[in-house]
Parts: structure tokens; sequence; C-alpha cells
């Protein structure tokens, strides 16, 4: 694939980005769940928005952001003082049927940790991590010190805060995407890398977008989820139909990769996965 085609997918990826960070979307679309109470409580209640990123992992994304008000239906609570503290409790929350995740043994653990930081470290106020004027680097620094959060959510959290909270964090062009298999099977298949990894991925986001590169992460993120499946893409109907090559045969593997399988599309064959954040 040439650089102008490259080019080509990039100038499709952000104008979508562009978009998106205009309309304020949250991650699913314009709503993170299809509950307006927990989308409300995410966004009224900072503590709350990153216990959601704590679950944004091997679940769909609409089920991770619905956990922290299903927790508070729950505990009838989510005061970060006794989320640290009671941790029997939070873990029972967690665990009870039906599960609020499928780590349900270690979902619980995370957030008792995440507010025991919280206390410690930031006053029991998670909106002091992102405060605004830092830099990325700072924000994403903070985040992935909380167990359960590695790079991959920091990059995810950090796209959310600007771009459906609107906090002005400084340095964008240090952000980036999040290594997701939606998002790694977007810049594979339509030849932004040739080979999934890590650090092609940063590179080919930075080299698309140098002043945010993080602008490329929902736009691929929602055509991987959307269009992009493991199996029997729908490139007739993608975002990027007029300029991807397509080169569908190629599939993301590792934690988080679902099987993929190159091959004609069906109508029997065709089988729409569940989405998810991985
Ligand atoms: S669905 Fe097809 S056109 Fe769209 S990104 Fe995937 S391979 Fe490219």
């Amino acid at each position: 694939m040439g650089a102008r085609e490259a080019a080509d997918v990039a100038r499709l990826l952000i104008e979508s980005g562009e978009r998106l960070r205009a309309d304020g979307a949250a991650q699913v679309g314009g709503a993170f769940t299809f509950v307006p109470e927990a989308d409300d409580l995410l966004r009224e209640r900072p503590e709350a928005f990153l216990i959601g990123v704590l679950f944004t992992q091997g679940i769909p994304a609409e089920r991770a952001w619905l956990a922290p008000y299903l927790l508070r239906q729950r505990l009838g609570h989510l005061d970060v003082r006794r989320l640290a503290a009671e941790r029997d409790s939070v873990a029972e929350a967690v665990v009870r049927p039906p599960a609020l995740h499928r780590f349900k043994h270690t979902l619980g653990g995370w957030v008792s940790d995440a507010a025991s930081r919280l206390m410690e470290q930031w006053e029991g106020d998670a909106s002091r991590l992102w405060a605004g004027g830092s830099s990325v680097r700072e924000v994403t620094e903070r985040l992935t010190a909380f167990s359960g959060i590695g790079r991959k959510k920091a990059a995810m959290a950090v796209e959310i805060l600007t771009r459906h909270f609107g906090v002005r964090l400084v340095e964008m062009e240090s952000g980036t995407v999040a290594y997701d298999t939606h998002v790694r099977r977007v810049f594979l298949r339509s030849g932004l890398v040739e080979r999934d990894t890590y650090d092609e991925i940063v590179a080919a986001a930075a080299r698309a977008c140098p002043a945010a590169p993080g602008t490329l992460d929902l736009p691929s993120w929602l055509v991987g989820r959307q269009w992009c499946h493991p199996s029997c893409p729908e490139c007739d109907a993608c975002l990027l139909h007029e300029v991807c090559p397509r080169l569908t045969h190629l599939r993301v593997e590792g934690v988080g990769a679902r099987r993929t399988v190159a091959g004609p599309r069906t109508p029997d064959a065709r089988k729409t996965p569940p989405a998810s954040v991985e």
C-alpha cells in the first residue's frame, strides 16, 4: 500500500474523529450505555468514570460502563472512603449473580484499590487525576498507576476525557490510540501498519495525526466494531470502503484477539460478534 492510500485512510479516520469530537461523543456513539441514569452517573461522578474505566476489559462496552451504576445499586452508595474500607462488601457486590464482570474475582479488588489510592493520594477526588492544564503524559501516568489500568485503558480514558467531557489537557501530541483489538484490526487491514505491534500502531497514529494521534482512536474502534468484523467484514458498507485496500486476510492475535478467518462473505456465514472493549 502506498503512502497516498494510507494518507487517504488516515484522512477519513481523522475527519470522522473530528466529527465525533465536535459531537462530544462518548465511547459507544453518543452515549456510554442504554441507561440514561447510568450515563448521568458517569458524567456527574468522576469516581464512577474511573470505575467504568476499570471495567472496560473483555466485556461489551455498554456493560462495562453500566457497572458503576449497578455497583452503586447493589452497595447503596459509591462513596470512595467506603469503597476503600469495605473491601469484602465491594467484592461480594461484583461477584453476586449476575456478576458485574467476567473477571468477577478481580474487579472488586481493583475498585477498592482504586478507592484507596484516591483517598491516599488524591484526597478522594478522581477529577484531580485529570485536572485542567495537565498534560496527556501526566494524566496517562497517573491512570496507569492504578491496578487494572494499563496503556490501553489510559489512552481510551484520555480520549474520552478530552472528547466527551471537554477536559482541557495540553500536549495532545503525546496521546495515542488504545492498543485495542478493533483498532489493531482496522489499522492492519487498512494498511496503516504492516505488522500488529504496539510500537507500529502508535507510530502510525502519530504519523497520521501528529497534533493529536488519539483522534484516530474512537473512529478506528467504531469501524472495527461496526464493519471490520474478525470474520466476514462488511467492506462495502464501511466508512473506509473507497480507500481501504481491504486486507481482510490479515488477523490480530494474542490477548484480546478473536479468531479471524478470511473468506467470502455469505449471508449464512455472517455473524456479528458481540461488541467489546478488550
Ligand atoms: S471493513 Fe473492509 S473496508 Fe472497512 S476497514 Fe475493514 S477491511 Fe477495510
